[in-house]
């Protein structure tokens, strides 16, 4: 069996709630200041650009106006999705912790601040948005500055075609959240080391 010797966790819907705690605020947020009912938006955007896009092509001030707001820094305090604080705590100083959270990067750091967690990981990765590449490389430069191979590596996350597909490509072993509980990852992380 393997022993794992690292875990990577997304953020957005894997640690916090995302989309319940945050999204409805954001979306109102950006139709207000478009002058739009937020219903026209799409909540399913990552990027400003998604979340406008059904109102069709914006004038530069007001795709401004409306980044500005989409990705306001203000984020207010956040409880950790329920299992994730203890299973962070479980696994410190048995695995090495890392977060790979893509984003404005601003408004990443801020909620990884509300929620508490940032002193649970030993290396925090914030990919900006509009940046290249994705978070496969971000997951290969970690396991080579830590000499940690992919199969001795897993990924927990929520998104299957962002980190878990990254992760399986990768060879590293993938962790879907919520269908797989905080419980179960430790089990599966620790194995015969669960105390
Ligand atoms: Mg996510």
């Amino acid at each position: 069996m393997t022993r794992f010797r690292a875990a990577v966790f997304d953020l957005d819907d894997t640690l916090v709630d995302t989309k319940g705690a945050l999204l409805p605020d954001a979306l109102r947020r950006t139709a207000a200041a478009l002058g739009v009912d937020a219903a026209r938006l799409d909540p399913a955007g990552k990027r400003v650009e998604e979340v406008v896009a059904p109102l069709g092509p914006l004038p530069p001030a007001l795709q401004a106006a409306a980044a500005a707001a989409w990705y306001a820094p203000d984020v207010p305090p956040l409880e950790p999705l329920p299992g994730m604080r203890e299973l962070l705590e479980r696994l410190r100083g048995r695995l090495l912790l890392f977060l790979v959270t893509r984003g404005d990067p601003a408004r990443q750091a801020r909620k990884l601040a509300r929620c508490g967690l940032a002193p649970c990981f030993d290396r925090v990765v914030i990919r900006p948005i509009g940046a290249p590449g994705s978070k496969a490389d971000d997951f290969r430069a970690l396991l080579a500055e830590h000499g940690v191979a992919p199969e001795e590596c897993a990924v927990i996350g929520d998104d299957p075609d962002d980190e878990l597909a990254h992760a399986a490509a990768l060879g590293c072993a993938a962790f879907r959240v919520p269908a797989t509980g905080p419980q179960e990852i430790a089990a599966r992380l620790l194995g015969g080391a669960c105390a």
